[in-house]
């Protein structure tokens, strides 16, 4: 709730401005420090990052309003010092699945002792979450959410998808919009058990009513499917496209899941079909990865799920070194990640999938923000979304891996 009072109000008053100072290392993400960076003689991904050294900034109303060397901050109503430590965008979490219950320890256990993981066990999860309470669910929503804020995680897109009814999937998706605006309709996540024997009439209720209720309600930004001929709950090809055009005619972005357990359609559908992101992409042909190059789609990396999964890390460097836009999330889910961990992916991106401590910081940020319609930087105007790291440097991130470094600054 916006209060009207005097821009000099008391602490904690939205209207008052804070000076946030001693920053060792401010990373912005804004091409207006990085081309000093680049001049300063730093390699390409390092000066991307907008580096700024003991620097300050103001927060007013929310949002920067002040960037710049510490020594020159202006005054400001309050003042708040991070002795040298490490500022940077707070994570954009772009691909969740927060709103479930019940547990799959048993699950993980299982395939940790060899069982193949092929997209079956979801069903175990849509029938805790139909029978869970939304006072249930949402009191689990709530304790994930906080879970995430305290490792630095500021943004976060959360699917729909362990409903698979009408109603199931409308709740979840009001559950979502409770705690964040970036909501996706993941109705197309599995076929449910009672349509396994007709595969078609799901799709059609997905595509039709489900849709149509979706739309009317304004209920997500967002339409996903998960796209996997290899396993038997997942959708076709001509399934994912019916689904993927359907919501691109209702006025929805697309995000799909793709190339997850094997080679397959769904990164060149999503590449086709103009899908803001295609996410997973851990089975790539040179196909894929020219279609990615040109058409801007942008390729989610979950490499929290190849960890819990124990399957082969995606091609980071491929990509990167085609050009394709890439982003880091956590997939957090209780099938096949569990981890709320943004740090966590960006240690497996540097140390499994060879990216730079600096590339893995932009996709878990502006990357993944701009699957979201955001920037992910910090910069005059912009929201202040912020994490601060108990540690000098970003490369900490990846550098002291599992140690709970990074938290959300503010609120
Ligand atoms: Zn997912």
């Amino acid at each position: 709730m916006a209060l009207a009072q005097s821009p000099r109000g008391p602490p904690g008053d939205p209207m008052t401005s804070l000076l946030i100072t001693d920053i060792g290392e401010l990373v912005t993400n804004d091409p207006q420090w990085a081309s000093a960076g680049q001049s300063a003689g730093q390699s390409a991904d390092v000066a991307r990052l907008g580096l700024v050294r003991n620097a300050a900034l103001v927060v007013e109303a929310g949002r920067v309003a002040w960037i710049g060397p510490a020594s020159l901050a202006p005054q400001a109503d309050s003042q708040r010092s991070v002795a040298g430590r490490a500022v940077i965008p707070g994570f954009v979490d772009s691909h969740t699945h927060l709103v479930f219950a019940g547990d799959r320890a048993g699950e993980f256990a299982a395939r940790m002792a060899g069982t193949a993981y092929d997209g079956g066990g979801i069903a175990t999860t849509v029938a805790a979450t139909r029978g869970a309470s939304d006072e249930e669910l949402r009191a689990l929503l709530t304790a994930r959410m906080a879970e995430l804020r305290r490792q630095g995680t500021t943004t976060v897109e959360i699917k729909s998808g362990y409903g698979l009814s009408m109603d199931d999937e409308l709740r979840l998706l009001r559950l979502a919009a409770e705690v964040t605006p970036h909501v996706t309709f993941l109705g197309a996540h599995v076929v449910p058990t009672e349509y396994a024997a007709d595969r078609a009439a799901y799709v059609d209720l997905v595509t039709g009513p489900m849709l149509a209720a979706v739309v009317e309600q304004g209920a997500a930004a967002y339409v996903d499917v998960f796209c996997e001929p290899r396993s038997a709950h997942a959708f076709t090809e001509e399934e994912a496209r019916a689904i993927l055009l359907a919501g691109r005619s209702a006025g929805l972005g697309l995000r799909v899941h793709g190339n997850q357990l094997g080679p397959g359609p769904g990164v060149r559908l999503a590449c086709e079909l103009g899908a803001v992101s295609v996410d997973h992409c851990t089975y790539l042909d040179s196909d894929d990865v020219a279609a990615l190059a040109e058409s801007g789609t942008v390729a989610t990396l979950l490499p929290g799920v190849e960890f819990s999964t124990r399957h082969p890390y995606p091609d980071a460097r491929r990509l990167l070194d085609a050009g394709v836009p890439v982003a880091l999330a956590t997939d957090c889910n209780p099938g096949t990640c569990y981890t709320s961990s943004m740090p966590f992916v960006i240690a497996l991106a540097v140390r499994e999938l060879r990216m730079t401590p600096a590339e893995a910081l932009y996709a878990a940020t502006a990357g993944s923000a701009a699957t979201l319609g955001l920037r992910g930087r910090i910069a005059v105007g912009e929201p202040a979304d912020l994490a601060v790291l108990d540690a000098p440097s970003h490369v900490h991130l990846a550098y002291r891996p599992g140690v709970p470094l990074a938290s959300a600054l503010l609120g």
